[in-house]
């Protein structure tokens, strides 16, 4: 395990062999390619720096333990912290106490976002919960009709008002069906811009308000690296999310990008995206992505 990162540090472990103590002058070496290694997999530069300083903290003055060879110990420490950053265990999604549980998606266009809200239907339609999704992204072409048709595609109904109404008048309606229909959760599909706009976080604000989600979910494309930590920024301190689902984790990224979401926001990934079809949808594990970013 950890093959790649184990290989860097050949070099820094001579430096720790021998001692008896993990010391500020014999580790410089082992957290510069801990660095490395971690900018390599797209974690954002200053997530990082803070995650290379944690480690130290904690690797530093540790001892030696007798039987365990140094470079193992420091791994350990490693990955330990990078799991815990990433929140320890998977969170499943909230669920309200009166139904419907409303979950909002949101997050640039060509995340994945329409998709995710499809895969999300079909997999809480797998755990028995009825869903309505809700289609309010009326700016970019066709994206009503991608969710409907996706939502043909798994049998979940789909609430739309076509691309000419207001999306807050959109979601707000679409809840008053939820409730009427009885079914116990209802995903709203948002505008996503390619670039971060400030039309687009008032209308997104505006949404919540009126909806009032148990869930803000931010769909953040694995592939975008360094990015993700800007775009988490940006929603999370403008509207305030309560996890992410990172997608297109089947491309070649190690998938930095989720511990950077994790470490920024302090939300919790809650699901990853690994294909275009609707049933690629799985739980996110922490200590599968440490795994997957020190390679
Ligand atoms: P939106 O603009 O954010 O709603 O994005 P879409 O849901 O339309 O997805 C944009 C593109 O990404 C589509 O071609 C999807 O098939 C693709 N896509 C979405 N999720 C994944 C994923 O997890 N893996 C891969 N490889 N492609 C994905």
């Amino acid at each position: 395990m950890f093959d790649a990162l184990a290989e860097s540090l050949e070099s820094a472990w001579k430096k720790l062999r021998g001692q008896d103590k993990i010391r500020e002058s014999n580790i410089q070496d082992a957290l510069q390619e801990v660095r490395r290694a971690l900018l390599a997999a797209d974690v954002n530069l200053q997530v990082v720096k803070d995650f290379v300083t944690e480690v130290e903290k904690q690797a530093l003055g540790a001892d030696v333990i007798a039987g365990v060879k140094p470079d193992q110990q420091f791994i350990k420490i490693v990955y330990d912290e990078l799991v815990k950053v990433m929140g320890d265990t998977n969170v499943p999604l909230a669920q309200a106490e009166t139904s419907p549980t409303v979950i909002l998606m949101a997050g640039l266009q060509g995340t994945g976002k329409t998709t995710a809200t499809a895969k999300l239907a079909l997999h809480l339609a797998k755990e028995n919960r009825k869903t309505l999704l809700v289609a309010t992204d009326v700016y970019r072409p066709a994206a009503v009709d991608q969710l409907v048709t996706l939502g043909q595609q798994i049998k979940i109904p789909v609430f739309e008002m076509g691309t000419d109404a207001n999306p807050v008048e959109i979601a707000r309606q679409g809840l008053a069906k939820a409730k009427e229909m009885g079914v116990d959760t209802v995903i709203i599909d948002t505008a996503g811009r390619l670039q971060i706009d400030g039309n687009m976080m008032a209308e997104l604000a505006q949404i919540k308000e009126t909806v009032q989600p148990h869930e803000t979910l931010l769909v953040v494309d694995a592939m975008t690296g360094q990015e993700a930590a800007n775009l988490t920024r940006t929603f999370h301190e403008q509207i305030g999310i309560t996890g992410a689902i990172l997608t297109k984790l089947d491309g070649d990224t190690r998938g930095g990008a989720a511990l950077s979401v994790r470490q920024i926001s302090g939300q919790p990934i809650k699901f990853v995206g690994v294909g275009e079809k609707v049933e690629a949808l799985q739980p996110f594990y922490p200590e599968r992505m440490a795994q997957r970013i020190l390679g």
